[in-house]
């Protein structure tokens, strides 16, 4: 029987629903879950078992992307100091008109080298060419959701196409892949478009990812051209009535959040992009006290320019502080909550994912606690927070399986990759006037 027991580290536990972390743990993983987690040297394991020796460490669950475009790391550091809406209709939409499938896939490789290298074990991916991404989520052991990105201006015939994809992939890659539908965004698909969409995530039994009032902008267009916000258009148009990832949905109307409470959702939260892209903040804690679900994200990298979960973390909790100029709330627990638990849920792995206990899956990071930026050792929760860095990620499993050990990936040739990506840049960053793949609306 396949066992690894991690022996000796330090543990995040949520016992009794609040954030600690727990000195001196053995976790027991058989197959692709965990067994048990105990007292060092407490508990029973076949003597065949791998022994990952995780002394001085501290073990995490797997950290979750819960809304990125991860094959956008090809577009790093290539639109910055720009408007949304040059970003969009001068810099990123003209450039990924000119993407291959092969592009995507290489695109998709560097990102979770790049996010396996942070501890980061799932991701919901929001793209094109996913069949790509599936094949290579699939050869590098990650977790993800993943939806097929469609602008209503690509009509029905694209909507079923998507859905061609969601019945071959759902499933797959042992169960670590699930498949949703993903219309692009209010302002990007036509109310008809959406009903379209709604009706086929129903049929399908499925659920949809899209953005939703990304900027006031947006909010305010809504109601010039529909009379109803983003969110109400959502509901008007059946969206709501299947689950879904609303990412970001930074700036409700007070009518959208009884909308928002009912809806059976979750909210992605990338403080780095907002800060980035001057959007402001989600009401993190109105939604929490509404117990809507808010988990991290970093979007893409062409925004972001990282794929750093450990980042959105710490700024999250800045962020919320800054806004409220109150240093009191957001305090540790709640952004370990956040971090994790609250990710879980809206990955859709509420009670599978975001903790280390027995009958969980086996998705676990280990992270170095003995450098020079994270000593003393005093507060083991804030050192996580506050001072850990993705750099600090020794070690990581998904699904009962070593991905990365002593910060060495092993499912995939980094230096490879790099040379992959490097070698399209030059095509894949040419813009060409009036060539995009669509319009961002001001
Ligand atoms: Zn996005």
């Amino acid at each position: 029987m396949n066992e690894i027991l991690i022996k000796n580290c330090d543990a995040l536990s949520f016992t009794n629903g609040k954030a600690e972390v727990l000195p001196k743990q053995d976790i027991l993983i058989r197959i692709n879950k965990i067994e048990a987690v105990g007292q060092s040297g407490s508990l029973d394991f076949n003597p065949d078992a791998e022994v990952i020796d995780a002394s001085g460490m501290l073990a995490v669950p797997g950290f979750i992307n819960t809304h990125a475009h991860t094959p956008m790391v090809l577009f790093r550091n290539l639109a910055e100091d720009v408007s949304q809406k040059d970003w969009f209709n001068e810099y990123i939409w003209p450039m990924e008109s000119n993407l291959t499938d092969e592009d995507v896939y290489w695109g998709m490789m560097l990102g979770m080298a790049e996010m396996i290298e942070n501890g980061v074990t799932s991701v919901a991916d929001h793209y094109f060419a996913v069949d790509q991404i599936a094949k290579a989520v699939e050869s590098t052991g990650m977790r993800a959701n993943l939806v097929w990105a469609v602008f209503g201006h690509q009509g029905e015939e694209k909507l079923d196409e998507t859905i061609e994809f969601i019945q071959q992939w759902q499933g797959g890659a042992n169960g670590r892949i699930t498949t949703w539908m993903g219309p692009h965004a209010p302002y990007t698909c036509p109310p008809e478009f959406l009903k379209l969409a709604a009706k086929k995530a129903a049929e399908n039994d499925v659920g949809i990812h899209i953005h939703v009032s990304e900027t006031e902008n947006q909010v305010v267009l809504s109601l010039k051209e529909h009379g109803i916000t983003p969110v109400q258009m959502l509901k008007e148009t059946g969206v709501l009535d299947v689950p879904t990832i609303l990412a970001h949905t930074l700036h409700p109307r007070e009518v959208d959040y009884p909308i928002l409470a009912a809806a059976d959702t979750g909210i992605p939260q990338a403080p780095r992009t907002y800060m980035k892209h001057g959007d402001g903040l989600a009401p993190i804690l109105k939604y929490r006290e509404l117990s809507i679900p808010v988990g991290l994200a970093t979007d893409g990298a062409a925004s972001n320019n990282t794929m750093d979960i450990m980042e959105q973390m710490r700024l999250l909790a800045m962020f919320v502080k800054y806004y409220a100029s109150d240093p009191t709330i957001m305090p540790l627990e709640e952004v370990a909550d956040i971090t994790f638990r609250g990710s879980a849920k809206v990955f859709r792995y509420d009670g599978k994912l975001g903790e280390i206990k027995a009958g969980m899956l086996a998705d676990i990071a280990l992270i170095r606690q003995d450098g020079v930026h994270m000593a003393p050792k005093s507060n083991p929760l804030s050192a996580l927070v506050y001072c850990a860095r993705a750099t600090d990620v020794d070690t990581v499993l998904c699904d009962g399986k070593v991905l990365m050990r002593g910060r060495k990936l092993l499912t995939m040739d980094k230096e490879e990759i790099k040379r992959e990506v490097q070698s399209r840049l030059g095509r894949l960053s040419q813009r060409v006037p009036n060539n995009r793949i669509a319009f961002y609306p001001t």
